[in-house]
């Protein structure tokens, strides 16, 4: 029950509109039992007329302008009914939607490499789906069939008790039916949930490396991956399709029982004379009428159910706490010059294995330090430290002598520039693009350092220039415009600290020398980390450092290194064939 408290306090700044969309419900079903009163009475006069000879007419007349009001009043209560309510439970999803993106942005890297983004997809959009038809019709609906059930029933008590009580004689049957059902629609509704999490897995993985799939011809592969998923995803929902499939004739015809009993009961007190006709049928159709909301009711626990497994999800997600976190009473870094220093840092993703041993490392202001290493040696772990994507197990990071746990994350990032191998664009145009990098910068601070990236001239190039779209991840663009259109980002945000992954796939020479340039004037005055792919850049560094296993193995210039003899010669020679 927690779990719908949680869920339920999502409602409350909406108190106002429920406590409109439950009048509503209260004046709409008591209009609908009125109703009953009244067509009860219609009979009875018709009959008398039919039977006495008396002109009833005028009576009729005036029971059937109450009928007319009472249908004209149930339509605008209905009407508010079903307004307040999708305007509740909208807004509260809405508010649910944005507490769970907003959280999913705090959440630390770490999340993001263990849960797959088709997952959290899902999640954000199906599972908060589904809580919206379970507040409307759940949380706040239920009130409207349990008003006009409790309603009814009253009314058939009131005009003859033992009747309903025989009415009623096998509900609790029926509710033990209900109950056995619904556990079994739980169960499986959890089932359904994770396949449907599984098909946007793999729907999300080759969507987005839909080149790699086709590179590598396993179209039909993917497919059949696919297809399986989507298979067992139908079975589950088929499962759950027949469960309610079979709940519902059943309860039926166990409800048609106790009326055969009604109408063979209420038909000998009739003629009896201990009824009248028209009340025997009124009682009759009211009690039919109130099978309705008893079966919207039992509908709802499916749906209810299939909500609180998606709300499980959805809190679970919430309820993860970012394990990167400002500390309290951190400060925020306001100048850099640029000492960083990295002091027996050790860090492992899992425990089993070190990703960084023991580094030790300087870096003075303005610095180009070069980190090369084969794959997996630990350079981007080691360059993710910077910005506390990742912290440490132990050791430390000073900048400029001050601990970075010490410093605001908002404020440390903000001095730090990021050039990653594959650029991220978003959706929106090239200048929405470079203004990622600082959101108040001017045109004339955009123009300024697209040009310095050398951007400038194939941005005015396009017909839309600075305004042109830039289609899903940057589609349109080549690699080098790419690079240089995150080099412009990386220029308009200014930091102290740069963090440069170059990109491995070879430009041609044109872009390249494009690229090398933009970058030359993008490191300038800034303690740069460069995880290094280009021979030029390892040359010009002020230091190289060399990594393996986690560790630093060697360090110098290329000179003093090429004169070890060591790890740092094997990999010049291999990657570069000297
Ligand atoms: P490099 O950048 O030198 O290629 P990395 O820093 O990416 O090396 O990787 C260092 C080690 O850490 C490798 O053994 C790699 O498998 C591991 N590693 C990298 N990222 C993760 C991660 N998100 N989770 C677990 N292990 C990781």
């Amino acid at each position: 029950m927690e779990l719908a408290k949680r869920v339920l306090r999502y409602l409350k700044p909406y108190k106002g509109r429920i406590v409109l969309a439950v009048i509503s419900m209260i004046l709409n079903a008591g209009l609908s039992i009125l109703f009953f009163d009244r067509f009860q009475d219609l009979i009875d006069t018709m009959i008398q007329g039919l039977t006495t000879g008396e002109t009833t007419l005028v009576q009729l007349n005036w029971i059937i302008i109450g009928i007319f009001f009472i249908f004209l009043f149930r339509g605008i209560f209905q009407y508010g009914e079903k307004y307040f309510t999708a305007y509740v439970s909208q807004n509260a999803v809405k508010d649910l939607r944005n507490n769970l993106y907003q959280h999913l942005q705090s959440l630390s890297l770490d999340f993001y490499t263990k849960n797959k983004t088709g997952e959290i997809m899902s999640r954000t959009t199906n599972d908060v789906g589904k809580l919206e038809g379970a507040i409307a019709s759940g949380a706040i609906g239920i009130f409207s069939q349990m008003f006009t059930l409790l309603g009814g029933i009253g009314k058939l008590l009131y005009d003859n008790w033992s009747l309903t009580l025989i009415s009623f004689f096998l509900f609790p049957v029926i509710g033990y039916v209900i109950d056995v059902f619904n556990k079994r629609i739980r169960k499986v509704s959890k089932r359904a949930q994770v396949k449907i999490g599984n098909l946007s897995d793999v729907l999300q993985e080759t969507i987005s490396g839909i080149r790699v799939v086709k590179s590598f011809g396993r179209e039909e592969y993917e497919y059949d991956r696919f297809e399986e998923e989507n298979y067992a995803n139908f079975r589950a929902n088929l499962k759950n399709s027949q469960l309610k499939a079979t709940l519902t004739p059943v309860t039926e015809f166990l409800a048609a029982m106790s009326f055969i009993v009604v109408l063979w009961y209420g038909g000998r007190q009739v003629i009896a004379a201990k009824m009248t006709p028209g009340e025997l049928v009124g009682f009759f159709s009211l009690l039919m009428y109130i099978t309705n909301p008893l079966k919207s009711i039992t509908r709802l626990s499916g749906t209810i159910q299939g909500a609180l497994a998606a709300a499980e999800r959805i809190f679970e997600i919430i309820d993860i706490q970012p394990t990167i976190k400002d500390k309290v009473g951190a400060r925020e870094l306001t100048e850099v010059d640029g000492y960083i220093h990295f002091k027996d840092l050790v860090f492992s993703y899992n425990n089993d294995e070190l990703a960084l041993d023991k580094i030790n490392l300087k870096a003075k202001p303005g610095q180009v330090i070069a980190l090369v290493g084969s794959s997996g040696a630990g350079k981007s772990t080691l360059v993710n430290m910077i910005p506390r994507f990742y912290d440490p197990d132990s050791g430390e990071i000073t900048i400029d002598g001050v601990d970075i746990r010490d410093i605001t994350i908002k404020s440390l990032r903000d001095k730090i520039g990021i050039v990653p191998q594959e650029t991220v664009l978003f959706s929106g145009t090239i200048a929405d693009n470079i203004l990622y990098g600082r959101l108040d910068a001017s045109e004339e601070e955009i123009i300024k350092a697209a040009k310095a990236a050398n951007a400038h001239d194939f941005i005015e190039a396009f017909p839309e220039g600075y305004e042109s779209e830039i289609g899903e991840r940057g589609a349109g663009l080549s690699g080098g415009q790419k690079q240089r259109i995150a080099i412009a980002r990386a220029i308009l945000k200014d930091p102290s600290i740069l963090i440069l992954d170059e990109a491995t796939s070879a430009l041609d020479t044109e872009s390249e020398a494009l690229v090398q340039d933009a970058l030359d004037r993008l490191m300038k005055n800034r303690t740069t980390f460069v995880i290094a792919h280009r021979l030029s850049t390892i040359l010009d560094a002020d230091k190289i450092v060399v990594m393996e296993r986690g560790k630093v193995v060697e360090m110098g210039s290329h000179e003093e290194l090429l004169a070890k003899d060591g790890l740092y010669k094997k990999l010049y020679e291999i990657q570069f064939n000297k």
